[in-house]
């Protein structure tokens, strides 16, 4: 491309609220063979709130809940703000908390009084020693329905099975059909459970879910799709997903998303919504045609 028609296409992006940070990114976008995203913060506001609760073992929800804040306070996990704004709304009383600990892509633990309580996905409860499966119905069933199971563990017994539900962004729909239109493929990359996943990729029509991926894991999974020789654009906002959009041939940041991830990208989106993608991916093909 020419520099002319680059600067043209950059000053058009910028209109529809696509910042490009790096002046090649035009031109390597409509290269993109695949559109892979992290899910939390991207495809969904990034704001789950608690939809589900089950308790076993004589503990009761309300004391369940309070235990269960008192150590999400420490955490500035998604889940975290939705378990500690339940306990907010019963108005239970917060409990303090010491010996926070966070393990992630695991879950959280702390003492509480003269409780351990942890908080996380399954294989946190493997982790500690206990086995989820006795939940295992009501966790597939959560699952399948696109929310987050995950348990609390007091002292050492497996006290509940909680779930959490964060919404699709409103644009995300028609950004991946527009995306599938202009003949991409498109992939979830998240931490989340499996079940989760594929619940809302099937819901979406997204083509690929990597599910359980550690944060640490995010730009191992671009690798591997680039393996198999696929240029990759990620789109992503949040700490752990600056590797992944540094890796990729193309990193679109979400420019309500973490400074991190923003100085990381080839290209940020200035506005929360995904219309931004599509949009991106359309100009640099345009662009790119008219100076062939
Ligand atoms: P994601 O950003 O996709 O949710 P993470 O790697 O942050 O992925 O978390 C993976 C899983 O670990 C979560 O789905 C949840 O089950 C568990 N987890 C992590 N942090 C917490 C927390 N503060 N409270 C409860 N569960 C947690
Ligand atoms: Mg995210």
């Amino acid at each position: 491309a020419t520099p002319t028609s680059i600067m043209v296409g950059t000053g058009k992006a910028a209109e529809m609220g696509v910042l490009f940070r790096k002046g090649d990114a035009l031109q390597t976008l409509q290269e993109a063979d695949i559109v892979a995203l992290d899910k939390t913060g991207t495809l969904t506001e990034g704001r789950p709130t608690l939809t589900d609760f089950f308790v076993q073992g004589g503990f009761n929800e309300a004391e369940v809940l309070q235990l269960a804040a008192a150590v999400e306070r420490g955490s500035e996990h998604p889940i975290a703000r939705a378990i500690v704004e339940a306990a907010a709304a019963r108005q239970l009383p917060a409990l303090p908390a010491s010996d926070f600990e966070a393990e992630a892509g695991f879950g959280v633990r702390a003492r509480v009084g003269e409780r351990q309580v942890a908080l996380g996905a399954d294989r946190y409860v493997t982790r500690l020693g206990l086995d989820p499966t006795i939940f295992a119905h009501d966790a597939e069933r959560l699952a399948s329905e696109g929310k987050t199971p995950f348990y609390i563990v007091i002292d050492d017994a497996l006290a509940g099975v909680l779930a959490v539900s964060d919404p699709i962004k409103p644009s995300t729909p028609e950004a991946i059909r527009t995306l599938k239109k202009l003949g991409l493929r498109v992939a979830m990359i998240t931490g989340d459970n499996r079940r989760t996943a594929e619940a809302i990729a099937a819901q979406l029509g997204i083509d690929e879910v990597l599910a359980e991926v550690l944060p640490e894991g995010k730009s191992d999974a671009v690798k591997r799709l680039q393996a198999r020789g696929l240029k990759v654009a990620f789109v992503g906002d949040g700490i752990n997903d600056a590797p992944a959009l540094a890796q990729a041939d193309v990193g679109l940041a979400i420019g309500t998303g973490t400074d991190i991830a923003i100085e990381a990208a080839d290209v940020v989106l200035m506005s929360g919504s995904l219309s931004g993608i599509p949009n991106a991916i359309a100009l640099s093909q345009a662009t790119l045609r008219n100076i062939k």
